[in-house]
């Protein structure tokens, strides 16, 4: 399973936390719903219980003025003249279903006019009326009976009695009457209160006198008995357990409480229950929860609706950001894989695509191509021609090798992989691209032709992971830029070429402190006496496992890994230090003492570093100039690159009195001109043209060329590799003005070199 983004994650917390905030506000709304209707039944209840109160008051008070009367009246003997007054007062008071007298012993003597008496029982023989008569018979107060349906009346109705006493105090008669259950005027009538509360009077001994949701016509049975105990006994510990209070709590103080409960019609409701001391019984007001729910369902359907309009225009937003999110990451990912100026893949997109790639391939072959002379291109005119030229270059690779896949490695440095070719395919492929990466390209009014060095490094045969094929591609690329076609083939040799390239490189390392090195010097001499004039010295290295190694394989990797600047350091200070003590030796004993020259190999490398002039100066500065004049031997890469630079190292050393002598002349691409503007001494004839000086013609007219241009600008020439008397001879007679060569002596140590020349002093 993919986990979610933080975005997303992001997104669910928010949706939690909506939820959860939707959940309190309709808790919220239900606790103010709650208080609301317990607000309202409160009111509905003490509304209810005053009106109560005030109509068994007042109905108290009309009894006992009607028994007043009726006791004047003598009404128990005049039953006639009490029965206008009876009537009267039932007229006047609509809501009394009837009247009777009765004496003490249950007797009704006198009823108002709707009422038959004589099917009337004794009112202490009927269940329902004799515990209340009795009653009656007790107090002064009114009594209030239970509900029940009076057939002479044909109404349900709660008979109230009170006795009559007489100044004496005793019972004269007892008054009956019956309220009706459904006077319209009535507190209890539905009619009279607040809308959908619902309302039960019950008596103390739990009949009840009333109940709005139940009303006598339609729930009889309600009203016959006193209210089951089991049920009174719930419900008593239901008011114990949320109130904390008992019914007898509720009957001391005057105290209302809240309750939930079920009714009589088995629904949950809420109510208020209080209770009335003087005419005892219960008011109860309480609404069914259904009514409570109802009315929390619109505000839960907008609280909802709401937090789903919120989320659902959250998750278009987190949507919307989250594809900008991946974009960006695409773009990132894009980015982080290929290159930013030509578009191609990079490295790390060839090292994640290479797996799943080479599965798919039989046979391949690794490309590595790397373009010649680019940087003095960029060096010369500046970043963007180059960036522009390698814009073009990779252009002319996607088109020149379709179906494969290319790599910038970096720099001018391009990395094909080819499926399934043979050798030469690959080959004819390169010479292909390498002919149409020729063709000029325009960058404003400047023209390019760029060449290429391709190796070549096949799969299986020459390796089988990317490392290793990208390194041999690599080192055959650099075997490429020595051959004409610019493309070579990886081959073992040239991998033990590379592998021999890095041990030197790991050796030469520790070659000064090892003591490895030595100088060795090879004597120049005077065309016209053949005296020895001066010697170069030439670096030796023996190293302990790989035996002699020739300078000329050791220099470039020195040059190349950077450690020719302490090698060269070794080399000018041991050189200087070691001609001054043969000097010192070879003149001891003589005053008239003659000046040693000593070439030194000088590398690029080291003219166009800083720090090689201070130590070259103060070195100088150390020893006599008339023992030894210091020549710098340097080839014709110094200026290659920059001519104006060139002039001002070579200046900055001749004011130095330190001799410049052009190596190698002769194999390189050095014009006249700028020959003429720079202060050089020498012109050293490279040993390949003296080598050939007697069997080609070429290389002696160059030869001759050579002397020619050195005396029209009295630079003196030196001819290098002289081994036979012939050379010498064919040279003479050109004007060659030094010789240097296994003819007159081979590189020597110092302690030879001081022989020899102490040998030629004495000649
Ligand atoms: P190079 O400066 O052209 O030195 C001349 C090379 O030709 C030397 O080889 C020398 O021994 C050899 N040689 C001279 N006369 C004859 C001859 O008559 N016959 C034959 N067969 N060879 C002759 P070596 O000493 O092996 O030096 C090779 C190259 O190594 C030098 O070429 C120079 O470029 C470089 N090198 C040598 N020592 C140093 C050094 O101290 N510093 C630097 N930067 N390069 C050095
Ligand atoms: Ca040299
Ligand atoms: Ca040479």
């Amino acid at each position: 399973m993919k986990f979610p983004s933080q975005l997303w994650r992001t997104y669910i917390f928010i949706c939690c936390i909506s939820m959860l905030t939707a959940g309190l506000m309709v808790y919220f709304k239900w606790q103010n719903v709650l208080s609301e209707t317990f607000t309202e039944l409160q009111y509905a209840n003490s509304l209810v219980f005053s009106s109560s109160q005030a109509m068994f008051s007042q109905k108290e008070t009309l009894l006992r003025i009607m028994g007043e009367r009726l006791l004047e009246l003598g009404s128990l003997k005049k039953p006639d003249d009490a029965q206008t007054l009876i009537d009267q007062l039932l007229s006047s008071n609509p809501e009394l279903a009837g009247f009777g007298l009765a004496d003490t012993s249950g007797q009704l003597i006198l009823t108002s006019f709707n009422i038959d008496r004589s099917k009337l029982p004794n009112l202490l023989n009927q269940e329902e009326s004799a515990k209340t008569f009795k009653e009656a018979l007790q107090t002064d107060r009114i009594v209030v009976g239970h509900t029940y349906f009076m057939k002479a009346l044909n109404q349900w109705i709660i008979p109230l009695r009170e006795r009559i006493t007489d100044d004496k105090g005793r019972v004269y008669a007892v008054m009956t009457t019956g309220l009706k259950i459904n006077d319209i005027n009535s507190p209890w009538n539905k009619k009279n209160l607040p809308n959908n509360i619902e309302l039960s009077i019950i008596r103390e001994d739990f009949y009840r006198l009333y109940s709005s949701h139940a009303e006598p016509d339609k729930y009889p049975q309600a009203y016959e008995k006193a209210i089951d105990p089991l049920l009174v006994k719930e419900f008593s510990k239901q008011l114990i357990k949320q109130t904390g209070k008992t019914f007898n709590n509720l009957k001391e103080g005057n105290i209302n409480l809240q309750i939930f409960s079920i009714d009589i019609l088995n629904r949950h409701s809420v109510g208020i229950i209080s209770y009335n001391k003087n005419y005892r019984f219960y008011v109860i007001t309480f609404k069914p929860i259904n009514l409570l729910i109802k009315q929390m369902i619109t505000p839960v359907i907008w609280i909802f609706s709401l937090i789903f309009v919120f989320n659902l225009s959250l998750y278009f937003l987190f949507k919307h950001n989250s594809q900008l999110q991946k974009k960006a990451e695409d773009r990132l990912k894009f980015q982080a894989e290929h290159d930013q100026l030509t578009q191609l893949p990079n490295r790390y997109f060839l090292n994640r695509i290479f797996p799943k790639w080479s599965e798919e391939q039989k046979a391949y072959a690794i490309l590595f191509i790397d373009l010649n002379n680019f940087k003095t291109a960029n060096d010369l005119y500046g970043h963007s021609v180059g960036d522009q030229i390698l814009i073009e270059v990779a252009a002319r690779i996607k088109t020149a090798f379709p179906d494969s896949l290319h790599i910038r490695q970096g720099g001018d440095e391009f990395t094909i992989l080819l499926t399934h070719q043979e050798s030469e395919q690959a080959i004819d492929k390169c010479k292909q691209f390498l002919y149409a990466l020729k063709y000029p390209i325009r960058i404003n009014e400047l023209v390019f032709s760029i060449g290429a060095s391709i190796g070549i490094a096949r799969y299986p045969q020459d390796g089988i992971n990317i490392e290793e094929l990208l390194r041999k591609a690599d080192i055959t690329m650099y075997d490429a830029k020595n051959q004409t076609s610019n493309i070579s083939l990886f081959s073992k040799k040239l991998d033990e070429i590379s592998k021999r390239r890095s041990l030197l490189e790991k050796e030469l390392e520790h070659a000064i402190r090892l003591n490895e090195l030595s100088m060795v010097y090879q004597p120049q001499v005077d065309a016209k006496n053949h005296q020895v004039i001066g010697v170069e010295s030439l670096l030796r290295w023996n190293n302990a496992t790989l035996g002699f190694v020739p300078p000329d394989e050791f220099i470039p990797i020195a040059e190349t890994t950077g450690l020719i600047h302490s090698i060269g350091q070794f080399v000018l200070n041991t050189s200087i230090r070691e001609m001054l003590s043969i000097h010192k030796q070879l003149y001891r004993d003589t005053d008239k003492s003659q000046t040693l020259r000593l070439s030194v190999n000088i590398s690029v490398q080291q003219l166009l570093n800083k720090e090689f002039y201070n130590s070259i100066f103060s070195l100088i500065s150390q020893h006599d100039t008339n023992q030894i004049q210091l020549m710098f031997e340097v080839t014709e890469n110094l200026f290659i690159e920059d001519i104006e630079m060139a002039k001002s190292v070579l200046t900055q050393l001749q004011q130095h009195n330190i001799g410049i002598s052009l190596d190698d002349f002769g194999t390189g691409y050095s014009s006249l001109s700028v020959l003429s503007q720079l202060p050089i001494n020498e012109l050293k004839i490279d040993k390949s043209f003296v080598d050939d000086i007697l069997i080609d013609h070429h290389d002696l007219m160059l030869i001759q060329n050579i002397i020619s241009i050195g005396k029209s600008m009295e630079i003196q020439v030196l001819a290098e590799g002289v081994e036979d008397i012939e050379q010498i001879e064919m040279l003479k007679d050109s004007g060659c003005d030094l010789y240097q060569g296994y003819y007159f002596a081979k590189p020597m140590n110092k302690d030879d070199l001081l022989e020899y020349l102490a040998g030629k002093i004495c000649e």
